[in-house]
């Protein structure tokens, strides 16, 4: 029921994507969220070819355990397993976009998204004199998981330049 409450918060074109799945889903007793699901990695494959599955994407369909903090149709947000920080969170996009490198101008208002929720969760944590938010791109970056996530980390002084 949840997975059919998901497909009705998605944008239009996307709804009538999730739509068309629905009808193959009637036939053979597949759920509300695998469908969410299935448009999701479609969606992606489209825009930014077949990825490997990454440990986020199992932190998604909940097939891997995490701390998770927030969710809604578009993100996820979850504590880091090695915190840099009295508070490190991430939050990602249920859109398995490797990297911040690879978005592209549709994915604007997604974007926005999670920092607007990114801001929000920081408030809830408490963390009314400031914090860091970091996004690493590819190997310069420093990235390890190529699923695009924003840190957000607080609870103590930062210094700056970053290592
Ligand atoms: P990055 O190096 O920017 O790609 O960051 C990846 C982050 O994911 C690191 O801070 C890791 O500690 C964190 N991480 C890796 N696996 C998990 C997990 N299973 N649960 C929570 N955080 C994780």
């Amino acid at each position: 029921m949840s997975g059919v409450f998901a497909l009705l918060l998605l944008p239009p074109r996307r709804f009538a994507a999730a739509g068309l799945l629905s009808i193959g889903c009637c036939l053979s007793k597949v759920s509300g969220s695998d469908v969410l699901k299935a448009t999701l990695a479609d969606d992606a494959t489209k825009k930014y070819g077949n990825q490997p599955p990454t440990l986020f994407s199992k932190i998604i369909d909940k097939s891997l355990p995490a701390d998770i903090i927030y969710e809604d149709d578009q993100c996820l947000s979850f504590r880091d397993v090695n915190p840099q920080g009295p508070v490190h969170f991430l939050v990602i996009p249920k859109m398995a976009i490797p990297r911040i490198s690879a978005a592209t101008d549709d994915d604007k208002e997604l974007l926005g998204h999670l920092l607007i929720v990114a801001k929000n969760i920081a408030k809830k944590e408490g963390l009314a004199d400031g914090y860091r938010l970091v996004i690493n791109d590819g190997k310069n970056g420093a990235q390890s998981v190529y699923h695009l996530h924003i840190h957000v980390i607080g609870g103590r002084q930062m210094s700056w330049p970053p290592g």
